[in-house]
Protein backbone atom coordinates (compact mmCIF):
# COMPACT_ATOMS: atom_id res chain seq x y z
CA UNK A 1 0.00 0.00 0.00
CA UNK A 2 1.23 3.42 -0.88
CA UNK A 3 1.86 5.51 2.31
CA UNK A 4 -0.20 8.96 2.26
CA UNK A 5 2.00 12.06 3.23
CA UNK A 6 0.43 15.32 4.05
CA UNK A 7 1.96 18.47 2.80
CA UNK A 8 1.56 21.76 4.73
CA UNK A 9 2.53 24.92 2.58
CA UNK A 10 3.38 27.82 5.33
CA UNK A 11 4.62 29.91 2.70
CA UNK A 12 8.05 30.60 1.63
CA UNK A 13 11.09 30.26 -1.30
CA UNK A 14 9.86 26.98 -2.42
CA UNK A 15 6.21 27.62 -3.22
CA UNK A 16 6.74 31.62 -4.52
CA UNK A 17 5.43 33.25 -7.55
CA UNK A 18 7.58 36.25 -8.87
CA UNK A 19 5.96 39.98 -8.33
CA UNK A 20 6.38 43.46 -9.32
CA UNK A 21 8.12 43.35 -5.75
CA UNK A 22 10.00 40.04 -5.88
CA UNK A 23 8.96 37.11 -4.85
CA UNK A 24 5.75 36.36 -3.28
CA UNK A 25 3.82 33.30 -1.99
CA UNK A 26 0.08 33.14 -3.79
CA UNK A 27 -2.66 31.08 -2.74
CA UNK A 28 -3.11 28.46 -5.11
CA UNK A 29 -0.09 28.71 -6.52
CA UNK A 30 1.86 25.84 -5.22
CA UNK A 31 -1.05 23.23 -6.14
CA UNK A 32 -0.87 24.38 -9.53
CA UNK A 33 2.80 23.70 -9.93
CA UNK A 34 2.35 20.20 -7.59
CA UNK A 35 -0.50 18.96 -9.83
CA UNK A 36 1.69 19.69 -13.16
CA UNK A 37 4.58 17.40 -11.89
CA UNK A 38 4.78 14.19 -13.24
CA UNK A 39 6.63 12.70 -10.56
CA UNK A 40 4.57 13.31 -8.35
CA UNK A 41 2.21 10.89 -9.57
CA UNK A 42 4.99 8.50 -9.68
CA UNK A 43 3.91 4.79 -8.25
CA UNK A 44 7.72 5.36 -6.32
CA UNK A 45 5.98 8.33 -4.70
CA UNK A 46 3.71 8.39 -1.84
CA UNK A 47 0.01 9.93 -2.26
CA UNK A 48 -0.12 13.21 -1.11
CA UNK A 49 -2.77 15.63 0.01
CA UNK A 50 -1.70 19.72 0.10
CA UNK A 51 -3.32 22.26 2.38
CA UNK A 52 -1.92 25.96 2.76
CA UNK A 53 -2.13 28.11 5.63
CA UNK A 54 -4.39 30.90 5.30
CA UNK A 55 -2.31 33.43 4.62
CA UNK A 56 0.85 32.01 3.34
CA UNK A 57 3.61 34.06 4.69
CA UNK A 58 7.13 34.81 4.60
CA UNK A 59 8.73 32.84 7.06
CA UNK A 60 9.94 36.43 8.43
CA UNK A 61 6.74 36.63 9.87
CA UNK A 62 5.98 32.89 11.45
CA UNK A 63 4.59 34.01 15.09
CA UNK A 64 3.52 31.21 18.01
CA UNK A 65 0.29 31.41 15.97
CA UNK A 66 1.45 29.76 12.76
CA UNK A 67 3.39 27.38 14.70
CA UNK A 68 0.31 26.38 16.40
CA UNK A 69 -1.29 26.13 13.49
CA UNK A 70 0.85 23.66 12.12
CA UNK A 71 0.59 21.83 15.07
CA UNK A 72 -3.29 21.53 15.23
CA UNK A 73 -3.00 20.35 11.29
CA UNK A 74 -0.81 17.42 12.29
CA UNK A 75 -2.92 16.51 15.42
CA UNK A 76 -6.48 17.26 13.34
CA UNK A 77 -4.55 14.62 10.46
CA UNK A 78 -2.38 12.62 12.75
CA UNK A 79 -3.97 9.27 12.04
CA UNK A 80 -5.04 9.81 8.79
CA UNK A 81 -1.41 10.40 7.02
CA UNK A 82 1.81 8.48 7.52
CA UNK A 83 3.71 11.52 7.53
CA UNK A 84 4.24 15.40 7.16
CA UNK A 85 5.79 17.44 5.35
CA UNK A 86 6.45 21.17 5.66
CA UNK A 87 6.78 23.36 3.17
CA UNK A 88 8.36 26.50 4.89
CA UNK A 89 10.92 29.51 3.90
CA UNK A 90 14.36 29.01 5.40
CA UNK A 91 14.95 32.16 7.27
CA UNK A 92 13.14 31.35 10.10
CA UNK A 93 12.51 27.13 9.43
CA UNK A 94 15.58 26.50 12.42
CA UNK A 95 13.02 28.47 14.85
CA UNK A 96 9.66 26.50 13.51
CA UNK A 97 11.41 23.28 12.99
CA UNK A 98 12.86 23.81 17.12
CA UNK A 99 9.54 24.98 17.92
CA UNK A 100 7.24 21.66 16.95
CA UNK A 101 10.47 19.36 18.54
CA UNK A 102 9.00 20.72 21.45
CA UNK A 103 4.96 21.48 21.28
CA UNK A 104 4.45 17.90 18.96
CA UNK A 105 4.93 15.72 22.27
CA UNK A 106 5.13 12.11 22.10
CA UNK A 107 5.85 11.97 18.18
CA UNK A 108 5.61 9.01 16.56
CA UNK A 109 6.08 9.99 13.12
CA UNK A 110 8.33 11.55 10.76
CA UNK A 111 7.51 15.39 10.45
CA UNK A 112 9.98 16.56 7.85
CA UNK A 113 10.58 20.55 7.27
CA UNK A 114 11.70 21.68 4.08
CA UNK A 115 11.65 24.35 1.81
CA UNK A 116 14.53 26.10 -0.95
CA UNK A 117 16.64 28.91 -1.68
CA UNK A 118 15.18 29.09 -5.79
CA UNK A 119 11.27 28.55 -6.18
CA UNK A 120 9.96 25.66 -7.55
CA UNK A 121 8.40 27.18 -11.00
CA UNK A 122 12.02 28.39 -11.94
CA UNK A 123 13.59 26.06 -14.43
CA UNK A 124 16.31 25.39 -12.49
CA UNK A 125 15.83 25.14 -8.51
CA UNK A 126 16.50 23.21 -5.41
CA UNK A 127 12.91 22.72 -4.35
CA UNK A 128 11.89 19.54 -6.59
CA UNK A 129 14.97 17.45 -5.01
CA UNK A 130 14.26 18.91 -1.53
CA UNK A 131 10.30 18.01 -1.92
CA UNK A 132 11.24 14.68 -3.39
CA UNK A 133 13.10 13.17 -0.65
CA UNK A 134 11.42 14.67 2.15
CA UNK A 135 8.43 13.08 1.07
CA UNK A 136 10.38 9.75 0.63
CA UNK A 137 11.56 10.62 3.94
CA UNK A 138 7.99 11.14 5.18
CA UNK A 139 7.34 7.93 3.60
CA UNK A 140 9.87 5.14 5.16
CA UNK A 141 9.19 6.49 8.56
CA UNK A 142 12.76 5.47 9.84
CA UNK A 143 12.89 9.09 11.60
CA UNK A 144 10.08 9.83 14.13
CA UNK A 145 10.82 13.30 14.73
CA UNK A 146 11.16 16.76 13.66
CA UNK A 147 13.49 16.39 10.79
CA UNK A 148 15.03 19.38 8.76
CA UNK A 149 15.86 18.04 5.09
CA UNK A 150 17.43 20.36 2.92
CA UNK A 151 20.32 20.03 -0.11
CA UNK A 152 22.27 16.63 1.05
CA UNK A 153 21.32 16.48 4.51
CA UNK A 154 18.36 15.03 7.48
CA UNK A 155 19.16 17.12 10.20
CA UNK A 156 17.48 17.01 13.42
CA UNK A 157 15.13 20.36 13.52
CA UNK A 158 16.22 21.30 16.99
CA UNK A 159 19.89 21.26 16.19
CA UNK A 160 20.13 22.59 12.96
CA UNK A 161 20.44 26.24 11.90
CA UNK A 162 20.78 28.13 8.01
CA UNK A 163 23.76 29.06 7.42
CA UNK A 164 23.82 30.78 4.00
CA UNK A 165 21.96 32.95 1.99
CA UNK A 166 22.86 31.64 -1.52
CA UNK A 167 24.28 28.02 -0.83
CA UNK A 168 21.88 25.24 -1.64
CA UNK A 169 23.24 23.96 1.16
CA UNK A 170 21.85 25.99 3.27
CA UNK A 171 21.69 23.97 6.91
CA UNK A 172 23.86 22.86 8.88
CA UNK A 173 24.18 20.78 12.34
CA UNK A 174 26.92 22.23 14.29
CA UNK A 175 26.78 20.31 17.46
CA UNK A 176 24.95 16.93 16.36
CA UNK A 177 25.69 14.23 13.40
CA UNK A 178 22.94 14.17 10.66
CA UNK A 179 19.97 12.12 10.68
CA UNK A 180 20.46 11.06 7.13
CA UNK A 181 23.12 11.63 4.39
CA UNK A 182 21.31 12.00 1.11
CA UNK A 183 23.38 10.99 -1.68
CA UNK A 184 22.89 8.43 -4.55
CA UNK A 185 21.19 6.89 -1.22
CA UNK A 186 19.39 8.02 1.79
CA UNK A 187 21.62 6.50 4.32
CA UNK A 188 20.32 6.39 7.83
CA UNK A 189 22.30 7.05 10.83
CA UNK A 190 21.29 4.35 12.80
CA UNK A 191 23.92 5.10 16.00
CA UNK A 192 21.73 8.26 16.68
CA UNK A 193 19.43 7.14 19.54
CA UNK A 194 15.70 7.18 18.75
CA UNK A 195 13.75 9.55 20.65
CA UNK A 196 10.63 7.72 22.07
CA UNK A 197 7.63 7.85 24.03
CA UNK A 198 5.59 5.11 24.62
CA UNK A 199 2.61 8.24 25.81
CA UNK A 200 -0.50 8.83 23.22
CA UNK A 201 0.55 12.16 21.15
CA UNK A 202 -0.69 15.24 22.20
CA UNK A 203 0.34 19.29 21.18
CA UNK A 204 1.20 22.13 23.59
CA UNK A 205 -0.16 25.00 22.50
CA UNK A 206 2.53 27.79 22.44
CA UNK A 207 2.01 31.06 23.86
CA UNK A 208 3.27 34.35 22.89
CA UNK A 209 5.77 34.39 25.95
CA UNK A 210 7.74 37.74 26.25
CA UNK A 211 11.25 36.74 25.79
CA UNK A 212 14.43 38.48 24.39
CA UNK A 213 17.71 37.98 22.57
CA UNK A 214 21.12 39.75 23.39
CA UNK A 215 23.97 39.54 21.59
CA UNK A 216 27.38 40.98 23.23
CA UNK A 217 30.16 42.19 21.64
CA UNK A 218 32.48 43.73 22.72
CA UNK A 219 32.30 47.57 24.71
CA UNK A 220 28.39 46.50 25.14
CA UNK A 221 27.30 48.82 27.78
CA UNK A 222 25.08 46.53 29.48
CA UNK A 223 23.40 49.26 31.45
CA UNK A 224 21.26 50.73 27.95
CA UNK A 225 19.46 46.74 28.28
CA UNK A 226 18.56 47.41 31.91
CA UNK A 227 15.33 49.03 30.76
CA UNK A 228 14.06 46.07 28.92
CA UNK A 229 14.39 44.23 31.88
CA UNK A 230 10.94 44.52 33.16
CA UNK A 231 9.23 42.22 35.00
CA UNK A 232 6.89 40.94 32.07
CA UNK A 233 10.10 39.78 30.31
CA UNK A 234 9.83 35.61 31.24
CA UNK A 235 13.23 35.04 29.59
CA UNK A 236 16.34 36.19 27.81
CA UNK A 237 18.89 34.20 25.98
CA UNK A 238 22.65 35.60 26.12
CA UNK A 239 24.49 35.31 23.16
CA UNK A 240 28.10 35.37 24.55
CA UNK A 241 31.71 34.98 23.28
CA UNK A 242 32.90 31.43 23.60
CA UNK A 243 32.31 29.22 26.27
CA UNK A 244 29.63 31.29 28.31
CA UNK A 245 32.12 35.03 28.71
CA UNK A 246 31.02 38.29 28.90
CA UNK A 247 33.25 41.53 28.19
CA UNK A 248 35.29 43.38 30.78
CA UNK A 249 34.68 43.27 34.50
CA UNK A 250 31.94 40.70 35.17
CA UNK A 251 30.90 43.37 37.49
CA UNK A 252 28.94 45.26 34.44
CA UNK A 253 26.79 42.64 34.00
CA UNK A 254 25.36 41.73 37.03
CA UNK A 255 22.74 44.69 37.87
CA UNK A 256 21.50 42.95 34.81
CA UNK A 257 21.89 39.57 36.12
CA UNK A 258 20.14 40.73 39.25
CA UNK A 259 17.40 42.30 38.13
CA UNK A 260 17.16 39.34 36.17
CA UNK A 261 17.31 36.91 38.94
CA UNK A 262 14.72 39.54 41.64
CA UNK A 263 11.86 39.58 38.38
CA UNK A 264 11.98 35.77 38.00
CA UNK A 265 13.01 35.93 34.54
CA UNK A 266 15.28 33.16 33.00
CA UNK A 267 18.52 33.46 31.70
CA UNK A 268 19.27 31.49 29.42
CA UNK A 269 23.59 31.39 27.94
CA UNK A 270 24.22 30.17 24.89
CA UNK A 271 27.83 30.79 22.66
CA UNK A 272 28.12 32.67 19.36
CA UNK A 273 29.99 30.22 18.18
CA UNK A 274 27.93 27.82 16.84
CA UNK A 275 30.26 25.00 17.49
CA UNK A 276 30.91 23.19 20.78
CA UNK A 277 29.50 23.97 24.12
CA UNK A 278 29.60 26.44 26.95
CA UNK A 279 30.95 26.31 30.06
CA UNK A 280 30.08 28.15 33.47
CA UNK A 281 33.18 29.14 35.33
CA UNK A 282 35.42 28.15 33.11
CA UNK A 283 36.94 31.51 33.05
CA UNK A 284 36.46 34.13 35.87
CA UNK A 285 34.60 36.13 33.17
CA UNK A 286 31.41 33.66 32.92
CA UNK A 287 31.97 32.89 36.63
CA UNK A 288 29.91 36.07 37.73
CA UNK A 289 26.86 34.36 35.55
CA UNK A 290 26.89 30.96 37.42
CA UNK A 291 26.74 32.62 41.03
CA UNK A 292 23.86 34.62 39.54
CA UNK A 293 21.94 31.44 38.73
CA UNK A 294 22.18 32.06 34.81
CA UNK A 295 20.98 28.69 32.74
CA UNK A 296 23.40 27.02 31.00
CA UNK A 297 22.57 25.78 27.13
CA UNK A 298 25.17 23.91 26.59
CA UNK A 299 25.59 23.26 23.00
CA UNK A 300 21.97 24.05 22.30
CA UNK A 301 21.62 26.54 19.10
CA UNK A 302 19.72 29.71 19.85
CA UNK A 303 17.02 28.81 17.87
CA UNK A 304 16.47 25.88 20.07
CA UNK A 305 16.96 27.84 23.17
CA UNK A 306 14.42 30.73 22.62
CA UNK A 307 11.55 27.51 21.25
CA UNK A 308 12.10 25.61 24.12
CA UNK A 309 11.83 28.82 26.65
CA UNK A 310 8.26 29.38 24.51
CA UNK A 311 7.30 25.81 25.53
CA UNK A 312 8.27 25.64 28.71
CA UNK A 313 6.67 28.36 29.92
CA UNK A 314 3.26 27.94 27.79
CA UNK A 315 3.61 24.53 29.87
CA UNK A 316 2.94 26.52 32.46
CA UNK A 317 5.79 25.86 34.90
CA UNK A 318 7.18 28.22 36.99
CA UNK A 319 10.80 29.90 36.19
CA UNK A 320 12.43 27.43 38.76
CA UNK A 321 11.06 24.52 36.91
CA UNK A 322 12.18 26.27 33.55
CA UNK A 323 15.39 26.85 34.59
CA UNK A 324 16.43 23.14 35.63
CA UNK A 325 14.37 22.06 32.26
CA UNK A 326 16.51 24.09 30.19
CA UNK A 327 19.83 22.52 31.37
CA UNK A 328 17.64 19.08 30.81
CA UNK A 329 17.49 16.98 27.24
CA UNK A 330 14.23 16.85 26.27
CA UNK A 331 14.06 15.93 22.62
CA UNK A 332 17.73 15.23 21.60
CA UNK A 333 18.50 19.19 21.77
CA UNK A 334 21.49 19.35 24.08
CA UNK A 335 24.66 17.46 25.02
CA UNK A 336 25.41 18.12 28.97
CA UNK A 337 28.29 16.48 29.25
N1 LIG B 1 12.40 34.98 2.93
C1 LIG B 1 12.14 33.61 2.58
C2 LIG B 1 11.45 32.94 3.74
O1 LIG B 1 12.07 32.59 4.69
C3 LIG B 1 13.41 32.93 2.26
C4 LIG B 1 13.27 31.48 1.87
O2 LIG B 1 12.24 30.88 1.85
O3 LIG B 1 14.31 30.90 1.56
O4 LIG B 1 10.25 32.80 3.68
Amino acid sequence: MRKKILLIYTGGTIGMNKSENGYVPQKGFLQEILEGLPVLRNEAMPEWELIELDPLLDSSNMTVVEWNLIGSLIEKYYVDFDGFVILHGTDTMAYTASALSFSLENLDKPVIITGSQIPLFEVRNDGLDNLLTSMMIAAEGHVREVGLCFSDMLLRGNRATKMSTSDLHAFYSPNYPALADIGTKISYNHMIPKISSTMPFRVQPLKKIPIGIIKVFPGIQFELFEEIMSESLKGIVLETFGAGNIPGSSDAILPIVRKAHENGTVLVICSQCPKGSVSLGTYETSAALKNAGAVCAYDMTTEAAVAKLYYLFSCGYDADTVKEKMEENLRGELSNW
